[in-house]
């Protein structure tokens, strides 16, 4: 499987240029133009390597770095600049780049480096579980009971949560926080829908429930036993 690129380059012809060798050189790429773009592109697909151009219209792109640094897996980056100031090439290492390419630069030094980067990031598969629901992070994948679940991306991203917080109640506002990145103030309703929507795919068909409502907190998932109408100690 051809390794997936995202791109954020705001110059239209460099992104062209750079694009179309990538591809030619067998990989695949996406490519935006704009951070908060690229932004999303990441939480609706999976790739293997983002290319990020510092200076971006709509904002800085150290800010996407930090952004995308936030998450609990990302790809490597390879930071693009004109500037090439060491002051620069510091921050963006700082802020977990991978690496650093200052423009002008050549196609062949560019591509070499892709290829380092996939070559050091090969991703070591991530999996998750609680009781018999099962999700593979790095492909994406969910299943309970060995029956694959298709998730949408926000679906996917609020399980993946409450499951790295298996046994803990997670309050509304921090799943908003998390999934979204953002402050959802008053929005947290929108979390409820999406647990049900969640609800309806991993546990309604499955007499043991894994994902329930903590009253006054929030939400949890947790794999634990307590069959109904059994007093605490028996
Ligand atoms: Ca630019």
């Amino acid at each position: 499987m051809a390794a997936r690129i995202l791109l954020i380059e705001d110059e239209q012809r460099i992104a062209e240029l750079i694009a179309r060798g990538l591809q030619n050189a067998g990989f695949e790429v996406d490519f935006v133009s704009e951070g908060n773009r690229g932004l999303e592109m990441m939480q609706a697909r999976d790739y293997d390597l983002i290319i990020l151009d510092l200076m971006l219209p709509d904002m800085d792109g150290l800010r996407v770095l930090e952004k995308l640094r936030n998450r609990k897996l990302c790809p490597p980056i390879l930071i693009l600049s004109a500037l090439g100031a060491v002051e620069d090439r510091v921050k963006g290492l700082e802020r977990g780049a991978d690496d650093y390419l200052s423009k002008p630069f050549s196609f062949n030094e560019l591509l070499a480096r892709v290829r380092a980067l996939l070559r050091r990031g090969q991703p070591v598969r991530e999996r998750l579980q609680v009781a018999d629901l099962v999700m593979d992070v790095t492909r994406r994948k969910v299943s309970r009971g060995g029956q694959p679940i298709e998730l949408a991306p926000k679906e996917f991203s609020i399980l993946e949560f409450l499951m790295r917080n298996a046994g803990r109640p997670l309050t509304r506002t921090a799943i908003v926080e998390h999934v979204w990145e953002m402050d959802y103030d008053g929005l947290t309703n929108i979390v409820d829908v999406y647990i049900r929507h969640l609800r309806s795919k991993i546990d309604d068909r499955w007499p043991h429930k894994l994902i329930r409502t903590v009253r006054g907190i929030g939400y949890m998932i947790d794999a634990g036993e307590k069959p109904a109408g059994k007093p605490a100690g028996t």
